[in-house]
């Protein structure tokens, strides 16, 4: 495969609004749907996943679910991963419109020191999470890849896979990473759609749509385990920027089977002076049916649902498609430990403890995974 992603999105206009797939999908039917349901684990392709996503397989959800469920069942077993996040800094140079770390907000600033941030990882550790997630607003100067390998070298003692959340490296740059440990990436592009790209992200390095598109080539090919994928759901049509989603999924896939892709879900969440007035809000039915179709289109990815959302919904999910959730979450630097009150990146939705969600997921007949594997099991 030559193409990079970005010609691939380009050439079947999905970097755009994507009317044509707006019109193509309001014209799929019933029977069409049906028909589509009735091949039990064909692989993906943009026409099936049309279909799954369409209007009109809103009145098949519940054999969505049903299928998607078995599927997951097949594919991963009972078991939900549990994991946390770690946030380190919540200094930013970029001006997401959506986001109450943006530059422009002036509410106080917290970076965490080395310690700090071990300490922070300690009260994780001691929930009995294995796997964490390091998550920092774009604050090189602070949180380069210095800062990051002496943190992974003491996070190592503790946890069994660490990721980051942070803003897009260099290759070489991963490379430093995977070398000292760090073995997954989540690189939301937030939206697909380049003219609303340019519009959410006016300033600042975050504003080069391709530099952070291509941020998961750069870590596939610095040795990076996990890749997580993900569109902030509700700054344009959710069917069009599934498309696009799932077609950069698919390209990694093929170009760099080593690694897993994954899948989350962040649908807006208030945040500290920004703007609430979106106009492509995504309810419960609508994330439902993306989730379930991606899994009937992407058997073997893993699908995350974070603590954004209400309790009930995700309890609801646990038992058709999710793979992985986090529990607990702090989205502040220091918010485990010394900076309780610091500024959050956004409000989360389910506060019950770990321990309260891993007693439901067992209520549920799920196995709660802290650890699901060890690094030594892949030298
Ligand atoms: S979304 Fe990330 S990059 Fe954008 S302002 Fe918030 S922390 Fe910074």
């Amino acid at each position: 495969m030559n193409n990079s992603i970005i010609e691939i999105l380009k050439q079947k206009q999905l970097d755009g609004n994507g009317e044509k797939y707006i019109e193509r999908m309001n014209s799929i039917s019933q029977a069409d749907v049906e028909l589509e349901l009735s091949k039990v684990n064909a692989a993906y392709s943009l026409e099936r996943l049309m279909t799954l996503i369409s209007p009109a397989a809103t009145n098949y959800l519940e054999e969505m679910a049903r299928q998607a469920r078995q599927l997951t069942i097949q594919r991963f077993g009972k078991t939900i991963q549990f994991f946390e996040p770690l946030y380190v800094s919540n200094f930013c140079i970029n001006s997401c419109r959506y986001c109450g770390f943006n530059r422009k907000s002036d509410a106080p600033r917290t970076r965490l020191t080395i310690d700090e941030a071990i300490a922070d990882a300690d009260i994780i550790a001691s929930e009995g999470f294995r796997n964490i997630l390091i998550v920092s607003g774009e604050d090189k100067e602070h949180i380069g890849t210095e800062y990051l390998t002496k943190l992974a070298e003491k996070l190592r003692q503790k946890f069994a896979t660490i990721s980051i959340e942070i803003y897009p490296m260099s290759q070489e740059d991963y490379h430093t990473c995977t070398v000292a440990g760090i073995d997954g990436l989540t690189m939301f592009q937030e939206t697909y759609n380049s003219i609303a790209y340019k519009y959410y992200h006016p300033a600042g390095p975050k504003s080069e749509y391709n530099f952070r598109i291509l941020s998961p080539d750069r870590a596939a090919s610095a040795g990076m385990r996990r890749l997580g994928l993900g569109v902030l759901l509700g700054l344009c049509d959710w069917r069009v920027e599934t498309l696009a989603m799932a077609e950069h999924s698919h390209y990694l896939m093929k170009k760099y089977w080593r690694s897993q892709v994954n899948f989350s879900f962040p649908r807006i969440r208030p945040a500290l002076n920004t703007p609430h007035d979106y106009k492509h809000l995504v309810n419960d039915a609508d994330m439902v049916q993306m989730m379930c179709a991606l899994r009937l289109c992407f058997a073997d990815s893993g699908i995350t649902l974070s603590t954004r959302e209400p309790a009930k919904f995700r309890d609801n999910l646990i038992n058709i498609c999710v793979t992985q959730i986090s529990a607990g979450s702090k989205t502040n630097p220091g918010g485990y430990t010394t900076e309780k009150d610091s500024l959050e990146q956004f409000q989360i939705s389910d506060d019950r403890t770990p321990e309260q969600i891993a007693q439901l997921v067992k209520s549920h007949g799920y196995e709660a995974v802290f650890k699901d594997w060890d690094r030594a099991f892949t030298k």
